[in-house]
């Protein structure tokens, strides 16, 4: 028989592998992880964490605007970069030791370095060039950002890696794609004072979102001063020949001065170098690996979480697969993720929340659905004498009254979206929201006052 040197190699320290080795450890497993540059991973060190901490210090500029209404003199104010981002890195250096503390008080032990796999049964730890036999083998290695490199001077982009550490706040920024990161940073920036621009190849905003989401949200931006350059990419980058600025040459002919680009264009999973090869686990065309409800891969020795699979990219959701996987593999208690209603949220200013179903989607699958709309200024903006809009949208399949989708647009959204999405989780009726009393005065209420 075959003697192995831990139950479980995790191969990833983010938000899947540090949970899947935590509750593998908690059910008795000997456990070892390796990370190869910060404990955390994306979400706590260039993701979510740091995002959300950027996202509050962009929004105090329009909340000092709104003040006045309400009887306050704000005074001159002013901002300081390096402030924001040394306050944000210590943040951010507190959270990566609870997570290393958390992984050593459970028991796993921890490896920082990079691993790579060398069979179905062996890893490889590149500090120290030890080989581990494990039992299992978990790869949790998340995801990357990626470039257009057919674009001439792409080098001079930025990603959301380099955007969490600039030495200044760029005056003038450009922002290539539309999905989540293309509009938080967008939002980020124009609040933290720069002149921002999005460009993307589509006609809109965050496909995939409902449309009514995506047409408020680019009013909304318009309002803020945004730049929205639909159906247009990016044809080169060349450095301006007075200093630092970045010369951009789009796709109709026109080009512009900025201080920074952020490309923001998509992910890919971390395979490369990794040894799935040599370990026989098959790929996707997008470097993705494919896994069973289980997370296992073809080999059966090895499994995967989180971003690296390409499923939901989002934390809850790995940290959520690396559980399951876990209390199945380890603790004698088998179950699946269920990705059908995932909640969600996008952090630009204003908010986005979703769960469910869009519009589009909901009439693709059933015959008869109604939509509940509305769209109202907020209570805060009738003093503030500011532009903000809340858009509700419910979407109700017609046959058993069952609430398909919840989408918001506004303050707090993301709030929001959380409750909703118990309800809709738990198959509540429209029914089941309109003999919910109303929260008055709120903006959530019009969930439930919806008719
Ligand atoms: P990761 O968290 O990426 O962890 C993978 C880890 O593996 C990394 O630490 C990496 O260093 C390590 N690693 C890779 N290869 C090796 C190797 N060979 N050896 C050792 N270590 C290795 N999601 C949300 O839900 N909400 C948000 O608000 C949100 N905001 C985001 C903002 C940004 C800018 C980005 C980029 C992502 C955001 N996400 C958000 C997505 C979220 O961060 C990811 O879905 C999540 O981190 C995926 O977790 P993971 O465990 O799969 O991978
Ligand atoms: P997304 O997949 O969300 O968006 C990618 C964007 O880039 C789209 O607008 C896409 O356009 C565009 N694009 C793709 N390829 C090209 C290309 N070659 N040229 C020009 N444009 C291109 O990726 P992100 O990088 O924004 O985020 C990655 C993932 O991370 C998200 O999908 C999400 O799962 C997660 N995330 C979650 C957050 C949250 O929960 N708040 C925040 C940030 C990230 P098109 O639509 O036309 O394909």
């Amino acid at each position: 028989m075959d003697t192995f040197d831990v139950d479980l190699f995790v191969i990833g320290g983010g938000s899947g592998g540090v949970r899947a080795a935590r509750i593998a450890a908690n059910h008795g497993a000997r456990v070892m992880l390796a990370e190869e540059f910060r404990y955390g991973g994306t979400c706590v060190i260039r993701g979510c964490v740091p995002k959300k901490l950027l996202v509050y210090a962009s929004r105090f500029a329009g909340e000092f605007a709104d003040a006045a209404g309400f009887g306050w003199h704000v005074g001159e104010t002013s901002f300081d970069w390096a402030t924001l981002i040394r306050n944000k890195d210590a943040e951010i250096t507190r959270l990566e030791n609870v997570y290393a503390a958390n992984l050593e008080s459970a028991g796993v032990s921890i490896v920082r370095s990079r691993a790579v796999i060398e069979d179905a049964h062996t890893v490889r730890v590149l500090s120290t060039g030890a080989r581990i036999r494990a039992a299992t083998i978990l790869v949790a290695t998340g995801a990357m950002p990626v470039r257009d490199a057919s674009i001439p001077g792409i080098e001079l982009a930025i990603t959301s890696n380099e955007a969490f550490n600039l030495d200044t706040l760029p005056q003038r920024v450009l922002v290539i794609g539309a999905g989540y990161i293309a509009v938080e940073f967008a939002g980020i920036f124009a609040g933290l004072g720069a002149r921002t621009s999005l460009v993307y190849r589509g006609e809109k905003l965050l496909r995939g979102f409902d449309e009514d989401v995506r047409a408020a949200l680019e009013t909304a931006y318009t309002a803020r001063g945004i730049g929205l350059l639909a159906g247009r990419t990016v044809s080169g980058l060349g450095r301006a020949q007075d200093g630092s600025a970045i010369e951009v040459s789009l796709s109709d002919g026109t080009t512009m001065t900025v201080d920074a680009v952020l490309s923001a264009i998509g992910r890919r999973p971390n395979v490369g170098g990794l040894g799935l090869d040599a370990a026989g686990v098959a790929l996707k065309p997008n470097g993705a690996i494919p896994v069973d409800g289980f997370s296992r891969t073809n080999v059966p020795s090895i499994y995967a979480v989180g971003d690296v699979t390409d499923r939901v990219n989002l934390t809850p959701v790995a940290i959520r697969e690396g559980h399951a996987f876990a209390d199945t593999v380890f603790g004698g208690k088998s179950w699946q993720v269920d990705h059908s209603v995932i909640p969600t949220a996008v952090f630009s200013t204003p908010e986005i929340g979703t769960v469910g179903l869009t519009e589009a989607q909901a009439r693709e699958k059933h015959a008869d659905v109604a939509i509940f709309r509305t769209s109202f200024r907020a209570m805060k903006a009738t003093l503030s004498g500011g532009p903000e809009r809340v858009l509700m949208k419910i979407v109700v399949d017609r046959a058993s009254d069952r609430v398909l989708g919840v989408h918001i647009v506004g303050e707090a959204a993301g709030e929001m979206i959380q409750l909703a999405g118990i309800a809709v989780t738990m198959g509540a009726t429209k029914a089941d929201f309109d003999r919910t009393i109303a929260v008055h005065p709120s903006a959530a209420e019009e969930l439930v006052t919806l008719r």
